[in-house]
């Protein structure tokens, strides 16, 4: 038996809001990852068994190695298809925001959506969730916003419309936010939880496969360069550096998503705690950050970079050089000294 987390009231709400209705958008953030996609096309999935309307709409295009997942090729992508989603999104009944917390994190599609006449329903799993939406389903302590999916359907009484692509989706979400179950992952209930899913059908193996072993040979070497050539390593502070720069990125015909993942990579390094990764962008330097143990990757995306995210997992970003970008982080650098765990 899985423990009743989500709130009975929220559950009582949501699907009252669904019930009514049939023309549903789903949304999610910039840069959508694997718990991003894996949450909005669960929920997709689910309500197409019901023979309801929804889409799925992102504010930018999701990387390659998620092609893959069932109902992907209908995902429709608001940086090119700007007119036909405002539309959607101005005559929807029902808006779900998954996987983020701060409205903002839609970038150029935040204002339609906040426009928008229809009740919102936020389901997410990070801190302090804006007040944007009409429903909150804000659970942080709960490690990916598909878990949390896989729990309220379930709670509404309808795990048997959860068919294998909808399990599918859920599974690559609940691996993709815990870095294949390595951080984040201490609770019982995820194994609960994957049984279920495995029992459904789902090929786990094959997904994480289809995920992380689908490197093109260009972001192969860009992985290669940035270790031997773009790798910082602070010893005394337990942290380490990768930057890439624009020319960089082109250099390796960089395409959306090659440098996801590279920033935990020095965490595997013995006595690094704490990993930066910077990449420049045409407008801004985006920063992902990841911590093990109780380092605050969060507090320091939140402190320098008008970021936030997850204790172990973080981002953010700045409106400046990466030089300059690169000189907030080593000056600061000591003064999160006091949060490193002493060896044991
Ligand atoms: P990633 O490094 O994979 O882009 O992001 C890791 C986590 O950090 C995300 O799941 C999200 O919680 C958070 N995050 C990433 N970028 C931002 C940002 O610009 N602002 C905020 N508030 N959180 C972010
Ligand atoms: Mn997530």
């Amino acid at each position: 038996m899985i423990s009743k987390i989500i709130d009975e009231d929220l559950i009582t709400k949501v699907k009252k809001a669904i019930d009514g209705v049939d023309k549903i958008v789903i949304v999610t953030h910039v840069g959508p990852d694997g718990d991003a996609m894996g949450s909005t096309l669960a929920l997709w999935h689910y309500l197409m068994t019901m023979e309801k309307e929804p889409v799925v709409i992102v504010p930018s295009m999701f990387p390659n190695f998620l092609v893959w997942m069932p109902g992907a090729e209908c995902v429709l992508n608001y940086e090119n298809y700007k007119e036909k989603a405002d539309d959607l999104i101005a005559s929807a009944e029902l808006i779900f925001t998954l996987d983020f917390n701060q409205a903002s994190r839609m970038e150029k599609m935040t204002v339609a959506v906040i426009n928008a006449p229809a009740p919102k329903i936020l389901v997410d799993h990070h801190l302090h969730p804006g007040d944007f939406a009409n429903i909150a389903v804000s659970y942080p302590e709960i490690s990916s916003t598909s878990e949390l999916i896989f729990r309220l359907i379930c709670r509404m009484g309808d795990f048997s419309k959860i068919n294998l692509a909808c399990a599918e989706c859920i599974y690559t979400g609940m691996m993709t936010d815990t870095g294949g179950f390595t951080y984040n992952s201490n609770s019982q209930e995820i194994y609960i939880i994957i049984a279920e899913l495995i029992k459904l059908g789902v090929d786990k193996d094959a997904i994480y496969r289809k995920v992380y072993n689908t490197f093109s040979p260009d972001r192969f070497r860009l992985m290669g360069f940035c270790l031997y050539k773009k790798m910082k390593v602070y010893p005394e502070y337990r942290a380490a550096l990768i930057t890439l720069t624009g020319k960089e990125l082109y250099q390796f015909n960089y395409t959306n998503g090659d440098a996801e993942g590279f920033v935990n990579i020095p965490l595997s390094i013995e006595g690094i705690d704490f990993s930066v990764f910077m990449r420049e962008d045409t407008d801004k330097i985006k920063i992902s950050l990841r911590s093990q143990g109780t380092f605050p990757a969060n507090k320091v995306a939140a402190d320098l970079f008008n970021g936030g995210g997850h204790l172990n997992a973080a981002g953010g970003e700045l409106y400046s050089t990466l030089a300059e970008a690169v000189k907030k982080f080593e000056e600061a650098l000591p003064d999160y000294k006091d949060f490193l765990e002493t060896e044991e």
